[in-house]
Order: C-alpha cells, then structure tokens, then sequence
C-alpha cells in the first residue's frame, strides 16, 4: 500500500483552518475588556456578575490607591445611581447594596 505514516499525517496536517474563515469582525481590543457597568442593570458588562465584580473591584482599588476616600465617594455616587435605576419600576431595593458597592473598599488611614 505505501500509506505510511507520515503522509497520513501530512494530509491531515494544518491548513483545514486556513483563508476561507476571515469574517471580517476583528478581534476586539481593550475597549470591551474593561469591567464596566450595564445600565439599567448593574451587571458587569463582561463577566456578567453584578457590578462592582471582582475584577472591576480590584481595577478601581488599583486606580484609586492613592485616593481610598474619593473611591468611597464615587462607590457612593454609583450606588445611587444603581439604587434609582434598580428601583425605577417600583421594584423594592435591593437590600445588599451597600455590602456590594461599599463594603469592600478599603480605606487606608494616612500614614503620619
Ligand atoms: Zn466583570
């Protein structure tokens, strides 16, 4: 037969894959990876999870180590935000928010 093994595994060796799959939707870029908030939601626009989620929690602590109390008040502003968005349909408010938005913020006393 002379089938041997290495040409089996020529012709089905790479280029199954190749032109013929360019759709023309490039691969995004950091635009769409940060963890941002969808409204009215307040769900992380890319893990889903409600916001702040771990990784936007750990962005913000980042951006803001120099400044923990202007994190508190911005975390403050958007939980109001998230508070009237949340209950604009008369639903009742959700009862963790402060646990979500605030709770986790650590604020480091000035050194002296
Ligand atoms: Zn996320």
């Amino acid at each position: 037969m002379g089938n041997t093994v290495a040409q089996r595994a020529r012709r089905a060796g790479p280029g199954r894959d190749g032109p013929g799959r360019i759709s023309g939707a490039p691969l995004t870029t950091t635009q769409e990876t940060e963890h941002l908030h969808d409204r009215p939601d307040w769900t992380c626009r890319v893990c889903g999870a409600p916001w702040p989620c771990s990784t936007a929690r750990a962005t913000l602590m980042h951006e803001y180590r120099a400044f923990p109390s202007l994190l508190r008040i911005y975390l403050s502003a958007q939980m109001y935000e998230a508070l009237d968005d949340l209950t604009i349909e008369g639903k009742a408010p959700p009862m963790n928010l402060y646990e979500r938005f605030l709770s986790w913020v650590q604020t480091h006393p000035p050194s002296p």
